[in-house]
Formats: C-alpha cells, structure tokens, sequence
C-alpha cells in the first residue's frame, strides 16, 4: 500500500509510523522501495529504519534479487516485538483479540452483553476479558502497546466518548476510553466500529492494496468506514461514511436521525423481521435459504435500496470498491452482492471508464476487532496522527 510521507522535520513521528506501515504491510521491502514508494529521502528512511532497528520493531532478512546492481536488504517486522489487543463492542457481544505486530491473532475471546450493562459493567467484562487473554497467552503487560476499541458511533473522539448511540439506551456521552485506561492500564484508542471494520479491511481483508474503498456494515443497524487515497477519511467531526442515513425513498418512514426513508431504517434487521411477517431475523434468513418467496422478496426489495445506496456511493467518491461486512449479513451476503454488482454494471456515470468491484468480506464479523488492533499498530490509522503511540 502506497502512503505519503513529508520530509518536514516535525513531522519525524508520524513519518516513523509511514515506514513501518510500510514494512508491515509488504512481505519484505528494501530502504530505497520505501523511499520510492512514501515520497521520503532516502536519508530519511535510512534513519528512521536504523532507530525501528535499534528497538527491535524491525530486523533485516536477507537480501533481495534487484534487477543488477548491489542486492537490497529485505526489511521485516520483528512479529514478536509487541501485542495489541483489539475489542469489539457491539450491543450484543464482546469480542476479543490478540495479535502480534503482523496482525497475527493469538487468542480470541467473545462474550454476550448483558442487556442494559451500564458503561461501568462493560468497562469491567472488557477488562476482565484482556486479564484471561493474557493469562492465555501468557504474555506479560508490558509486551502489549494498547488496546484498540471499536463501538458504535457516533463518537466525541476529544472526550474519547460514545455520544448516545441508537442501540445503547442510557448511554448519554459515556467516556469509555478513560475508564477502559484506568480498567486496564494500557493506552487506548477509541474509534467508530464500522470505520474500524474498514480499517480491518485495509489490513488483512478485501481492501488490502485498495487506495479507494467503501466499507458498508451490517450490524443492528447499517453503518461504513471510507478510505480514500489509502488513508482513513473521518470527516470533520469524526463520523463521516453514515451510509445507513442516506435517504433511498424520500417518503419511507421517518428515522430516528429525523431523515425520512434511511436505508438503514427499510433494511435492518428490525426492518426485514417486521416487513416479511416471519417474527425473528433468524427465521427471515433461514426462510432466505430455505427459497421461501414471502422472505426472498423482502430481502430482494431490500437487496434494491441498498443497490441504490452504493450507486449514489460510487457516483459521488468514484472509488474503486465496496466492501460489504458485518454479522447482520450472514446468509443474505449473495443477494445483497449480486443486487449491488448489476446496479454498479449498469448505472453508475463513470461505469464505461471501469466497472466499480463489490466484495463480501472475507473477514465477517470479525473486520471490526482486526480493525481495532490495527488502531494501535498502524498508527497511521489512528484517529490523533498528532498523539502517537510511541511504538
Ligand atoms: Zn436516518
């Protein structure tokens, strides 16, 4: 993946984390492909590589075959060198991860959530549950460099604090990411789950090598993440890829967001239970399965809104892919793909330039929690460039 460093001097730290995205995310590279490939100085690389080695991040692993010339050293991240654990707290369940620097998981651990958990109840499963991975594991503390938390948005990311999300009653500007701190000991990061999913993405999913790619995320609701020009787009308040908010049918019914229509509010899972009769979203998508007309034609209506959705997408960000993820896809994830496919063949402006990709991701449920540990290693990705982890 191609990113932009700047050979301004204070800047020093977040071209530090350019290069080590970069040795992260290649199987081997050498200094002058980094150089050529983040726009930095040789120079500059030169010394940024021999500090990562220096601390142990980064080792040299042979030479590469160049093409004449002195062989190139091949640069590796050290996968040993430090953890991170990675949350994903959806209203439903928690869920656990901890990976090495290479993004390898080494354990993973879920949990229901206790309907009506207050903010206090979660902080304290959370916690209890990165204490049984590492007894797991048995890595030491000091080897883990943060905690990466993916939640439902919207979020204040100044208060590192979740601003009364849709699906968690009673929870009014709740700054989690301090009292997960003060719960854990370790750095932590807060970001939107479905940015986070995009994230996850980028890393080890369908959008890896992607510089332009929208992520559409199925959970209680419909969410997204956005990356544009191979960096995470967040908008000006942090909360920008509300795919779920578009109005699809402007005289559908009103929103809880005030809007009329929402895809979200004709495709949820709420939405396709109360529409197709079938009592329970388990029972709509093994109708779906099962080819039961009354559950294939909700889902195909609702297959339709969100082809829309992606069209108006692809239009306005002329991106290159759209990823569709998340649990609340499971066993609908072939219509709602085929729909979108024909709609991005046929109706998008720029179609007869390219045809935009749309992909299930291969990550499933679990994008958000890859996501959220790829907050701490790549801090590229991280919501406060300007507030670095000193990995
Ligand atoms: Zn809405």
């Amino acid at each position: 993946m191609r990113r932009t460093g700047t050979n301004l001097p204070k800047v020093g730290q977040y071209n530090r984390a350019v290069v080590l995205d970069q040795i992260q995310l290649a199987d081997g590279i050498s200094r002058v492909e980094i150089a050529e490939s983040t726009g930095l100085t040789p120079q500059t690389v030169s010394g940024i590589v021999r500090r990562l080695i220096t601390e142990g991040i980064v080792r040299e692993d042979g030479a590469a075959a160049s093409s004449g010339g002195k062989p190139r050293t091949r640069l590796r991240v050290n996968a040993d060198a430090g953890l991170a654990v990675g949350v994903h707290f959806d209203p439903f369940q928690l869920s656990c991860v901890v990976t090495d620097l290479l993004g390898r998981p080494l354990v993973k651990l879920q949990q229901p959530v206790v309907p009506g958990a207050s903010p206090a109840e979660i902080t304290a499963t959370i916690a209890g549950l990165v204490e049984d991975m590492l007894a797991t594991t048995g890595v030491a503390r000091d080897r883990v460099l943060g905690l990466g938390l993916a939640t439902p948005g919207p979020i204040d990311q100044a208060l590192g604090a979740l601003v009364g999300p849709p699906q968690l009653m009673g929870w009014t500007r709740v700054a989690l990411k301090d009292m997960l701190v003060e719960a854990t000991g370790l750095p932590v990061t807060l970001d939107n789950d479905a940015t986070a999913a995009a994230i996850g993405e980028c890393w080890a999913g369908a959008g890896r090598g992607v510089a332009d790619f929208a992520y559409f995320f199925f959970g209680a609701g419909v969410g997204g993440g956005l990356i544009l020009d191979n960096q995470v787009y967040r908008g000006g308040s942090m909360n920008a890829a509300e795919f779920g908010h578009q109005s699809v049918q402007p005289d559908g019914p009103e929103c809880y967001c005030g809007n009329h229509g929402c895809l979200e509010s004709l495709i949820s899972p709420n939405a396709l239970v109360a529409a197709s009769g079938l009592g329970t979203y388990a029972a709509l998508r093994q109708g779906v399965v099962d080819g039961d007309p009354m559950a294939v034609k909700v889902v195909e209506v609702a297959a339709a809104h969100l082809a829309t959705a992606v069209v108006n997408v692809a239009n306005i960000l002329d991106i290159d892919l759209v990823v569709l993820g998340g649990h609340g896809l499971r066993h609908l994830e072939t219509r709602f793909r085929d729909a979108t496919a024909r709609a991005l063949a046929t109706r998008p402006l720029a179609r007869s330039i390219r045809t935009v990709r749309v992909e299930v991701s291969p990550l499933g449920a679990d994008a958000a929690m890859v996501g959220a540990a790829a907050l701490v290693l790549h801090t590229t990705y991280s919501p406060q460039v300007s507030d670095l982890l000193s990995l």
